[in-house]
């Protein structure tokens, strides 16, 4: 490879990483996206400049499919189908990474050395495992099968025998390269072991499942880089490997799960009510009182869930907050780290209504604000609420850290109705004493209390 070829690499890797420092923090998170697509760019005009090309024409066509079919998925997949469109893309990430594998073996066959044998393995094991482990978590996600964990009996240890079989195959070609249907069948059991993996994961565990996905897909990038020479996918697989598993690791620590229960535990399986006695009757609320209480309040926090996210309602909520504010009221947001259905769901979705992000608080600054606030307003929100996973330890979410509203003066919750939140369990914070519930389409309501404010 020329040296304008590595240059233009060096040149991307610097941007991914610049990229990547961006993302950490919101106010930047744009201009980390727009370094890591120029440094993507790079990669592949660099890439097209390489002397191994033979003929543009497969490179042209997939140029423009590809291109295609990401423009459409970005004009129509709607914000709310994120986790299923991440899902994708990792599977078809993942998929290259072993049809590259797959076609090196196949040219150069057991003519390669140990390292490049085993670099070619772990591409296609670990690429195999991601295709179709993240085309189970899209399916899943999608509803097309019940996402609550599929088990029977005996399923962990197949999956440990699977993986231990696999696993010895892949040590067994560093020394026997030429073995072609080892490898083959190698690559076969790690497509089976992807959809094995993740049947018995719930549909709530998926997020946590796909930032696992994206780190194996990270990992056979930087395998694929190794064995084919280029070190662009060497360090951007490696980036995308150990940031997915970073972030798996927050995220369980966010839901105070370990990744072994995640994704050996079939959380949700029992998703029955496990409260005793009787939960009482719900409140029912009128926006013309809530507007009353918002109006006069000295503190009111808004606390946004999956809810706001289908409803659209960030613009509605910042309208009715710059309302209160004109009118002396302090407000800020309270963020759960897994409010909505992707990590960052609601920074992004107020961002875009122009929330400035120093009114966006996460859980372990405004916990303590609660008690001395006059109205939590929950808009959308269900689990990540819910006192259950403080006080019931027998509740699925038992130990999931949650925003306690239930200890302000007033919680008032808008929703459409009855509707159960993602872990599919009750929630006793809409029976109690304090909370009223306000029932309607989250953006509705919200317009409807702006209204009712500017009268009150
Ligand atoms: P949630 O528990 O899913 O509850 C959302 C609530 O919003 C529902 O109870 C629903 O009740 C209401 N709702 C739906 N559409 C609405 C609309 N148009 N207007 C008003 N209300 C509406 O949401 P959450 O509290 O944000 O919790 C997130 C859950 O998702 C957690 O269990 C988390 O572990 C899981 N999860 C998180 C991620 C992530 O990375 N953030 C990814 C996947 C899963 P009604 O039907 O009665 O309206």
């Amino acid at each position: 490879m020329g040296l304008p070829i590595e240059l233009t690499y060096l040149a991307a890797s610097i941007l991914f990483i610049l990229g990547l420092k961006g993302l950490s923090h919101p106010e930047t998170a744009r201009r980390g996206m727009i370094f890591a697509e120029i440094g993507m760019l790079l990669a592949i005009v660099g890439t097209l400049f390489h002397r191994d090309i033979i003929s543009y024409e497969w490179i042209v066509a997939g140029l423009i499919i590809g291109s295609i079919i990401g423009g459409a998925i970005s004009i129509w997949v709607p914000m709310t189908a994120m986790p299923q469109r991440t899902a994708l893309s990792h599977a078809f990430g993942a998929l290259a990474a072993s049809l590259v594998g797959v076609s090196e073996y196949y040219r150069h066959g057991a003519d390669i050395s140990t390292f490049k044998m085993g670099a070619l393995s772990f591409e296609v094991l670990l690429g195999g495992i991601t295709v179709t482990g993240s085309l189970m978590a899209f399916i899943k996600l999608q509803d097309w099968i019940r996402g609550t964990p599929i088990t029977y009996r005996g399923q962990n240890i197949l999956n440990l025998l699977l993986l231990g079989v696999t696993i010895s195959m892949f040590f067994y070609l560093f020394f026997a390269p030429s073995a072609h249907l080892v490898f083959y069948a190698m690559a076969g059991l790690a497509f089976v072991f992807g959809v094995l993996l993740v049947l018995p994961i719930g549909a709530a565990d998926m997020p946590v499942v796909m930032s696992l996905m994206n780190s194996y897909a990270g990992l056979a990038a930087a395998a694929t880089g190794f064995a084919i020479s280029n070190n662009v996918l060497i360090i951007a697989g490696t980036l995308d490997g150990f940031s997915g598993f970073i972030l798996s690791v927050l995220m369980c620590r966010a839901m105070n799960r370990s990744i072994t229960n995640v994704l050996f535990g079939a959380f949700g399986a029992e998703i029955e009510v496990t409260l005793s006695g009787s939960l009482g009757e719900m409140r029912e609320v009128k926006a013309e009182d809530v507007a009353v209480q918002l109006a006069y309040a000295n503190q009111v926090i808004f606390v946004p869930g999956y809810g706001m996210a289908t409803a659209q309602a960030q613009h509605a909520v910042r309208e009715l907050a710059t309302m209160l504010e004109a009118r002396g009221v302090t407000v800020k947001y309270a963020i759960h780290p897994v409010a909505g259905r992707m990590p960052g769901h609601m920074n992004v979705l107020l961002a875009e209504a122009n929330v400035p992000y120093s009114s966006l608080y996460d859980l372990e600054q405004i916990n303590p604000e609660f008690p001395a606030t006059d109205v939590a307003v929950v808009i959308g929100a269900n689990d990540v609420v819910n006192p259950d996973a403080r006080d019931n330890p027998k509740s699925a979410i038992a130990g999931m850290p949650i925003l306690e509203v239930d200890k302000a003066r007033t919680v008032v919750v808008l929703k459409r109705g009855k509707g159960k939140g993602f872990a599919g369990i009750e929630n006793p914070l809409f029976f109690k004493p304090n909370c009223g519930m306000l029932y309607g389409d989250a953006k509705a309501s919200l317009i409807k209390l702006a209204e009712a404010v500017q009268n009150a």
